[in-house]
């Protein structure tokens, strides 16, 4: 790192913060000296990859900054690996294969459990580093961002236990799952420790080895994590991660002939360049890609409650969740009505310091995705839709930082770029629709199809018109993703399915053995 003068909001933070993630207080060492092994390899260290069971410096010397959303400031710096990186750590976990592949169901099981333990030792850690580097509320960061990596370990060993590992087919032959071998994972900034935990752990659990790259936007979440991992004691050479960016590391992995498998989050832009580049290699690729999610709004609902969930989902975690009900499609007979609602929703999403306690929302997570947003607000004001609350630039009081405001459009039509596009950030779009065949068409009238939202009083609508939704989930009247369900999307949101049994089948092949 740089030597730099400390964020301002530092003191404003202090208590909050410990010393360990306080400037200038890097390198740091984890707090919590729960440690079963005490060494250097212990220290962590955000310019070294974690390979082969120690922190190392990488053979690359490029640096990348770490900033902080809220203060725009510096907190941090990476280097970005090159090729020589990527053959290391990939070398580590091909080393690491054979005898990981054959522990046994309980001796994983075991590990997870005790990473399980530290995940819930150091869940405020966690939430502390993903509330810095990206600007996710504490309380949010603590109880939904850090919640999820112990909500899919558990989701994951409720699978593993259960599991199947050999079974015997009606024609007498059996089939056996075996872990598919070294897997690269790479992992976008909005959910950072949610997709490491649904990728890691579903490899960990079915005796896989892997090459994690993080966003290079969230190494310090990442960097807590491989830390976990250490401590839980699994193999050296089992777990590696390494920061990058995509052309250089995430293709680096992807074009490795000695991986076995790619797991992608991110846009559907880099999925499909993950792809192409997993092609030649003919690996397994699974991805979870962009959403523009329709969320169905019928007469018959509760409008005022559920309107009003609606649009605070949509604006929960700043905007930047794929899954985000951001085309919100209404019946006509109802629509004037929803406006208001919605309106009065948005306008009263409180906006504010990530460090601070609460339900408002942060920053969006850098620069460039504050101009994306800020660029597809004027779009949608150029196109003719009606700004019903927010609009561009910065809430009020809020100068510093990269916050936008809660915005929702008004008289959308569903070919207009911001019914199309995903925005990732607190913009909702309200389209009118005449009945339930029309919302049916409008809903999947676009590429992607990971989630969709139908709120109905009449329970054989909401079976009826959930059947003819392209979408992976269909939450229902409110109805929330539970850990341990699988989570995907159809057409252009990916392939795959991650969390829970399906999560686990990802990463494991089929053998079937034939008895003379
Ligand atoms: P991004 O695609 O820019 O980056 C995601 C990751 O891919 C990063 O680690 C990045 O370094 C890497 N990457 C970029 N180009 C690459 C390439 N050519 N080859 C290999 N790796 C490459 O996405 P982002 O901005 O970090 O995340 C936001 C996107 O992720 C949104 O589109 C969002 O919808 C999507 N997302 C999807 C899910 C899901 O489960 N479906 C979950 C979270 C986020």
């Amino acid at each position: 790192m740089t030597a730099a003068a400390p964020p301002s909001t530092v003191s404003e933070t202090a208590g909050l913060v410990p010393a360990w993630l306080q400037w200038p207080a890097w390198p740091f060492r984890a707090p919590e000296p729960q440690s079963p092994r005490k060494s250097e390899t212990d220290l962590m260290d955000l310019k070294k990859f974690y390979i082969g069971g120690a922190w190392v410096t990488p053979h690359s010397s490029r640096e990348f900054p770490v900033l902080n959303p809220a203060t725009e400031e510096q907190i941090g710096s990476i280097i970005l690996g090159d090729e020589t990186d990527v053959n290391t750590a990939v070398a580590a976990a091909k080393a690491a294969f054979d005898s990981f592949s054959r522990t046994s169901r309980d001796e994983r099981i075991a590990l997870l459990e005790r990473l399980l333990e530290i995940c819930n030792a150091r869940r405020e850690e966690m939430a502390l580093a993903l509330s810095a580097e990206m600007g996710a509320p504490i309380s949010m960061a603590r109880d939904a961002q850090a919640d999820a990596g112990i909500g899919h370990l558990e989701g994951v060993l409720a699978a593993l236990k259960s599991q199947q590992l050999r079974e015997t087919l009606a024609n007498g032959d059996i089939l056996v799952r075996e872990p598919i071998g070294v897997c690269g994972l790479i992992t976008p900034w909005n959910w950072p420790v949610n997709q490491i935990a649904l990728k890691v752990l579903p490899a960990l659990a079915t005796g896989c080895t892997c090459v994690l790259k993080p966003s290079e936007h969230t190494p310090m979440s990442a960097a807590v994590y491989a830390q976990m991992i250490h401590d839980a004691g699994y193999p050296a050479g089992v777990f590696n991660l390494i920061h990058g960016d995509g052309p250089t590391v995430g293709a680096g992995l992807s074009r490795h002939r000695d991986v076995d498998m790619m797991s992608f989050t991110g846009s559907t832009r880099a999925g499909v360049a993950v792809a192409k580049d997993s092609a030649d290699t003919v690996k397994r690729v699974t991805l979870e890609l962009g959403g523009k999610s329709p969320n169905l709004v019928f007469a018959d609902a509760d409008l005022e409650e559920k309107v009003t969930a609606s649009v605070l989902e949509c604006m929960y975690n700043t905007g930047q969740s794929c899954d985000a009900p951001t085309r919100m499609l209404v019946e006509r007979s109802c629509y004037d009505q929803v406006l208001e609602i919605a309106k009065a929703a948005a306008a009263g999403q409180a906006v504010g310091n990530p460090a601070e306690e609460g339900g408002h929302i942060g920053p969006m997570f850098d620069r460039i995705q504050f101009d994306r947003v800020q660029s597809m607000i004027q779009t949608g004001i150029d196109e003719g839709a009606t700004v019903l609350t927010g609009g561009p630039g910065r809430p009020e009081g809020l100068d510093k930082g990269w916050y936008v405001r809660p915005t929702v459009f008004a008289d959308v039509t569903n070919d207009m770029a911001i019914a199309q596009q995903e925005i990732f950030g607190p913009v909702l779009v309200i389209i009118p629709f005449e009945d339930e065949e029309d919302a049916i068409r409008i809903a999947n009238d676009t590429p992607y199809g990971l989630a969709a939202y139908l709120q109905t009083g009449d329970p054989e609508r909401a079976e009826r018109v959930a059947a003819r939704l392209r979408a992976g989930a269909v939450h229902i009247n409110g109805g929330g993703f539970n850990y341990g369900s699988p989570f995907g999307g159809y057409k252009q949101s990916g392939n795959g399915r991650e969390g829970g049994m399906l999560g686990l089948e990802d990463y494991q092949e089929v053998k079937t053995l034939h008895f003379g």
